[in-house]
């Protein structure tokens, strides 16, 4: 059995590389562990401690409220009164499970804030990854149902002892639009924020020029770029199999997982990249069109607004969205843009 180490996690910031931004630019990007991930901050004008001190804290203050694995957050809170009383929650655990529980109905359940019980079951990304029995499964599937979280003006309860939320799908991205809030608020014009591979590309490279943010090897945790995007103001986010997994008897399990089944998503996608304005939609986007699949994923992508998306499939095929056609540039010539 092998799990994701903390190494592996290190290279996911790479995921997304914001290729040619120190050519004209200098910056001394700031990276702390926060929200289980590796974040990096790149603020390419009127860097300073005190901002990059505002910035992580509010990192911190998020993992404080948000996280499913850290005792006494607001997220650990609600989901150790399941079956027994509501908790007080926080606006901001409010705001992002109410979007999230939009997309569970945009997905008719295939993205599940509820999903908690199934993933602690798996443990991917922990030491204690391992394909569970069936009845394990069975067991955290019964607890597994977003259409009985109950909210009310400030509170939230799980009415079955053993429910759990989490948010993991799209916190990060509720996190980059939050600290996009901060440089805004100090007129920063210019910074790439990259969330363990959540990235927002803030403002514009120089005053003609946009970002441009390579797409890593959807099949190595440590992958080269094999396309790249030229955006300004936009969120870019990844959901993929090679982000967290591990493999026993020769097969590789992952840790977007099925609702429905109980295992890892199965379909024939590597990765699905979404480019949004708003990080927290691009977030739940990216694992809920994972989810999905090609079709379905698409699909959902083009019903909705100014958003964009890359879909890769395991033959190295790469399907895009309308807006996107013609925006991609191939710099690993195995891959194929077929639409
Ligand atoms: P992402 O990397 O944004 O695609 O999110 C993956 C994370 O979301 C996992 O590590 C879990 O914490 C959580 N998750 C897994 N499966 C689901 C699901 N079906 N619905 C919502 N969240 C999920
Ligand atoms: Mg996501």
């Amino acid at each position: 059995m092998k799990t994701t180490s903390p190494f592996l996690l290190l290279l996911i910031p790479l995921a997304l590389l914001t290729q040619s931004c120190t050519k004209t630019l200098s910056s001394t990007p700031q990276t702390e562990y926060v929200m289980g991930t590796f974040c990096t901050v790149n603020l390419f004008e009127n860097e300073s401690p005190k901002l990059h001190t505002e910035i992580f804290d509010r990192l911190r203050e998020l993992e404080d409220i948000l996280s499913a694995n850290k005792e006494n957050t607001n997220v650990s809170e609600i989901n150790t009164a399941a079956g027994i009383f509501p908790v007080h929650a926080e606006k901001e655990t409010l705001e992002i499970l109410k979007i999230a529980l939009e997309f569970s109905t945009s997905t008719n359940g295939a993205f599940d804030p509820s999903i908690g019980p199934l993933v602690k079951t798996w443990g991917i990304g922990t030491n204690e990854a391992a394909v569970p029995s069936l009845e394990k499964i069975t067991k955290a599937l019964s607890l597994v149902d977003y259409t009985k979280i109950e909210i009310s003006d400030n509170t939230i309860f799980l009415p079955q002892k053993g429910m759990q939320l989490d948010l993991g799908a799209i916190a990060k991205g509720y996190a980059a639009d939050e600290i996009v809030k901060i440089l805004t608020k100090h007129n920063i014009k210019r910074a790439i924020i990259d969330l363990g591979g959540n990235v927002f590309a803030h403002g514009k490279k120089t005053r003609t020029k946009p970002w441009t943010i390579g797409i890593r090897d959807p099949e190595v945790a440590s992958g080269n770029p094999v396309l790249s995007v030229s955006i300004e103001n936009k969120s870019v986010v990844t959901s993929g199999i090679y982000q967290r997994n591990f493999m026993e008897n020769g097969k590789t399990y992952h840790h977007i997982l099925d609702p429905k089944t109980g295992f890892p998503a199965e379909n024939d996608l590597l990765a699905v990249t979404i480019i949004s304005s708003s990080s927290i939609l691009a977030d739940a986007l990216s694992t809920s069109a994972f989810l999905l699949g090609l079709e379905k994923g698409l699909h959902l992508i083009e019903a909705t607004k100014n958003t964009e998306a890359l879909f890769i499939t395991k033959n190295k095929d790469v399907f895009v969205t309308r807006g996107l056609q013609g925006q991609l540039n191939i710099i690993n010539t195995q891959y194929t843009i077929k639409n």
